[in-house]
C-alpha cells in the first residue's frame, strides 16, 4: 500500500480583519519593480468597493477583474497567462486571488500556467505539472467549495471538465477573513455552503474513508449543521464557522474523494453549464438511495432557508445530450469507486443515470 504524500497550504492567516495584513505579507514576495503583483478580483468588488480600496498597488501591480456568470475555461487562462507574458518583461512577483471558487481556481490555474510550457488543457489530469507554480496566494470571500485548500483548480476544456491536480497547485498563502463574506447573496450563501455539505456527506459515506478524512469531515459536517439547521448563531459566528466548515470540508475529501452528486453535477456543469455549487444542490436532492441521511438533513436545510431549486432543467433534452452528461458523470471513475466500491461498475448502469437525470 503506498500512502498519499499530500501537499498543504504553506500558510495561512485566519481572523476578521486578517486582509489588513496582506501588504505586510506581499512585501517580503516582492521580487523587484518590474515583477508586479497581479490581483485576480471577483468582479462584484468592482467600482470604489470597500474591498477593493483595501488593496494597495505599488509599481505595476495590477488588478484585474474577472466575471464569474460562468466557470473557468482553458482558453481562458491561457489568455490571461499571455497577456501576462506580453504585458512585463519578468515574470510576476505572484497572483493573488480574491473571490469565490471561480477566482480560487484562475489564480492557481495561472500561477502554474506562467511556469509550464504549452496549455492549459494538456495538464488537466493528474500529476501533469512539471515546473512549481509562481507564488499564489489566496483570498476567499465566500465559503464552501474548499478550493482554498484543495490541489485541483477546476477547468473547463474543449474536451472535458477536469482540474489541474498536482502538488504544486495548492497555495502558498491563503488568508481567511470571515468579514470579505459578508455580503455574499442568501442564495449562492446556501449553494455554496451545501458544496461543502455534500463535500462531508460524500467523504463521510465514501469506501475510501479513514482516520485523517474523517476527523475532519465530521467537524465540518457538525458545523453545517449548526449554521444551516440551527438558530443561536449571530451572523458572525455563522460567517467564521463556515470558512472553517469549507476548510475541514476540502481538507476531508483531499484524503478521500467525493461521490455521486460531484459525478452527476459535472455533467449538467459540461452540458448545460450549470454552476458547482447549485449543480451539486440540484443533483443531491435526488439522492436519497445513495445518501439517506445526507439528503434528509439537506432537505430541512432547504426548507428552512425557502431555497427554491431550478425544476425541469433536463425536461427538453435529446437522446444524445443525455449520453453526453452520462460519459461526463462515469467518466470520473474515483468518484464512483468511493462512493458504492471497487464493483460499482455492476451496480451504476447508464439506465439508473439516465433516470435520476431525467428528475432533474
Ligand atoms: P463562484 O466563484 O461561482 O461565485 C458565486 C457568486 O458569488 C458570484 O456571482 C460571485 O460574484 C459572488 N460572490 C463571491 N463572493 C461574494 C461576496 N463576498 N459578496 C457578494 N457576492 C459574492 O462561487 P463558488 O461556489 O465559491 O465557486 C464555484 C467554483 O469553484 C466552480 O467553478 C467550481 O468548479 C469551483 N470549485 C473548485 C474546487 C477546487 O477544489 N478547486 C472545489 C469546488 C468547486
Ligand atoms: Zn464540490
Amino acid at each position: 500500500m503506498i500512502y498519499k504524500n499530500y501537499p498543504m497550504v504553506s500558510r495561512v492567516v485566519f481572523g476578521r480583519g486578517s486582509f489588513n495584513q496582506l501588504d505586510e505579507i506581499l512585501a517580503l514576495k516582492r521580487k523587484g519593480r518590474n515583477a508586479p503583483f497581479i490581483f485576480y478580483v471577483d468582479d462584484v468588488f468592482k467600482g470604489n468597493h470597500w474591498l477593493t480600496s483595501r488593496i494597495t498597488l505599488s509599481y505595476n501591480d495590477k488588478i484585474i477583474y474577472v466575471p464569474t456568470k460562468e466557470e473557468p475555461k482553458t482558453s481562458q487562462i491561457d489568455q490571461l497567462v499571455e497577456n501576462i507574458i506580453l504585458g512585463h518583461s519578468e515574470l510576476p512577483s505572484g497572483i493573488i486571488g480574491i473571490g469565490g471558487g471561480i477566482v480560487m481556481d484562475i489564480s492557481k490555474a495561472v500561477a502554474l500556467m506562467l511556469t509550464n510550457k504549452g496549455e492549459s488543457k494538456d495538464y488537466q489530469g493528474w500529476d501533469l505539472i512539471k515546473h512549481p507554480a509562481i507564488y499564489h496566494v489566496g483570498i476567499p470571500t465566500i465559503s464552501g467549495t474548499g478550493a482554498e485548500v484543495s490541489r485541483t483548480t477546476i477547468l473547463t476544456g474543449p474536451e472535458r471538465k477536469l482540474g489541474i491536480n498536482s502538488d504544486y497547485t495548492p497555495f502558498d498563502q491563503v488568508i481567511l477573513d470571515p468579514e470579505l463574506t459578508k455580503d455574499v447573496p442568501k442564495d449562492q450563501w446556501f449553494y455554496t455552503g451545501m458544496d461543502c455539505f455534500v463535500h462531508c456527506v460524500e467523504s463521510l459515506k465514501g469506501t475510501y474513508l479513514n482516520a485523517f478524512s474523517q476527523s475532519y469531515g465530521e467537524k465540518a459536517f457538525e458545523l453545517c449543521k449548526d449554521i444551516f439547521l440551527g438558530d443561536d448563531l449571530s451572523s458572525e459566528d455563522a460567517q467564521d464557522q463556515l470558512m472553517m466548515a469549507s476548510w475541514h470540508g476540502g481538507m476531508s475529501i483531499a484524503y478521500s474523494q467525493v461521490g455521486v452528486a460531484h459525478a452527476m453535477s459535472y455533467g449538467l456543469g459540461y452540458l448545460l453549464g450549470v454552476k458547482h455549487g447549485i449543480g451539486n444542490c440540484i443533483v443531491f436532492d435526488h439522492l436519497e438511495d445513495y445518501y439517506p441521511e445526507g439528503v434528509a438533513l439537506f432537505k430541512q436545510m432547504k426548507a428552512k432557508h425557502n431555497i427554491q431549486l431550478p425544476k425541469g432543467i433536463c425536461e427538453y433534452l435529446e437522446d444524445y445530450q443525455f449520453d453526453k452528461m452520462i460519459d461526463v458523470a462515469l467518466s470520473l471513475e474515483p468518484l464512483w469507486e468511493n462512493a458504492i466500491g471497487k464493483n460499482w461498475k455492476n451496480i451504476i448502469t447508464r439506465e439508473k443515470l439516465l433516470e435520476l437525470y431525467k428528475k432533474m
